[in-house]
């Protein structure tokens, strides 16, 4: 049709654009070799320059082309004056051009809500575990997570010197997730993805109880649900508190639009609305294909340990 393309896909083709630049700071700071670590909570919950040259650009960026959206970053930043070399003014083309689902095509700004994590496996980056890494982008609506954009700024990076570094991946429900080669995890297998560096005796007791037959374990919301739609992993499990809206929020969207399932470890959905509460108490589930399975064999007394 000839009518100006929806927000909703014109957020996300805008996105998709702020995330690869968000990428290429990324890169560019890690190339500079200042890492600039502040401890947050503690030496566990990093912020580097990166984090907050990242958010600093997505966020002006965003605001910049839809001022009435409401913008969720991670990072408790100063309200400075952004730099005109942080903005990101482009869009995917092939986004626009795809059709938005009937029942997003009358969202106004004011109604959607953008959740970003700048630099998802921020403890991996300062260690150079660089694949880990991911710039995630989720979009809500009625408190739903209907669309997401994840960035892997170093995909690649031990592929050698001739593979192309980085990849952006992108979804909307109803309309599908692009931008990697879906695929099941080993039928039979039940292989765990879980937490590097965010480990506790329930994490490890709740994984046991499920018998797998391997445990991967690495950092970053963003990059366990790449390993869920690439069949490296059958089940996410994170029986802790600690992951928050923001790490959820474009995984979820990604994961939901390719037939998966992402909640607490109780079965609740996620709620992505502006008013939540920011942690994730009752810690993550999710799984591509056999999510039912997983969340039937979830001790009770690791559910009452996670108060949602
Ligand atoms: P992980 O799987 O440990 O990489 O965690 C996924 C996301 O949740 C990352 O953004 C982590 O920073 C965050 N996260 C998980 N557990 C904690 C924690 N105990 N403290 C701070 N952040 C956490
Ligand atoms: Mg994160
Ligand atoms: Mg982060």
């Amino acid at each position: 049709s000839m009518a100006s393309p929806a927000l909703l896909m014109r957020v996300v083709a805008s996105a998709y654009s702020v995330a690869e630049k968000a990428a290429t700071i990324v890169r560019n700071v890690m190339a500079a070799g200042d890492l600039g670590i502040v401890e947050k909570t503690g030496a566990n919950d990093l912020q580097t320059k990166a984090d907050r040259l990242v958010q600093m650009s997505i966020c002006a960026s965003l605001s910049r082309k839809f001022p009435k959206v409401t913008i969720i970053g991670e990072e408790e930043l100063p309200a400075d004056e952004v730099t005109e070399e942080l903005i990101e003014d482009g869009h995917c083309e092939e986004i626009l051009k795809r059709t938005c689902p009937a029942q997003y095509t009358g969202i106004k700004e004011e109604e959607l809500v953008i959740w970003v994590d700048p630099l998802d496996g921020t403890k991996e980056y300062t260690e150079g575990l660089l694949d880990h890494v991911t710039v995630l982008i989720g979009i809500a609506y009625g408190g739903k997570a209907i669309a997401g954009v994840i960035n892997q700024p170093y995909y690649n990076y031990e592929a050698g010197a001739d593979a192309v570094l980085g990849r952006t991946i992108w979804g909307v429900l109803g309309i599908g997730a692009f931008g990697f080669q879906l695929t099941e995890a080993p039928p039979g297998k039940h292989i765990i993805v879980t937490t590097r560096s965010h480990s506790s005796t329930l994490v490890n007791d709740c994984i046991s109880a499920l018998n797998p037959d391997s445990v991967i374990r690495v950092g970053g919301a963003g990059n366990k649900i790449i390993q869920l739609i690439e069949g490296k992993a059958s089940a996410y499990v994170f029986a802790s508190p600690g992951c928050k809206k923001w790490d959820t929020c474009a995984p979820e969207a990604i994961l939901h639009a390719v037939g998966g399932k992402i909640t607490d470890i109780h079965g609740n959905a996620f709620q992505y609305n502006k008013e939540v509460k920011h942690m994730n108490s009752a810690g993550v589930l999710a799984s591509l294909r056999n999510y039912d399975y997983y969340a039937s064999r979830i001790p009770n007394t690791v559910k009452q340990s996670l108060v949602p």
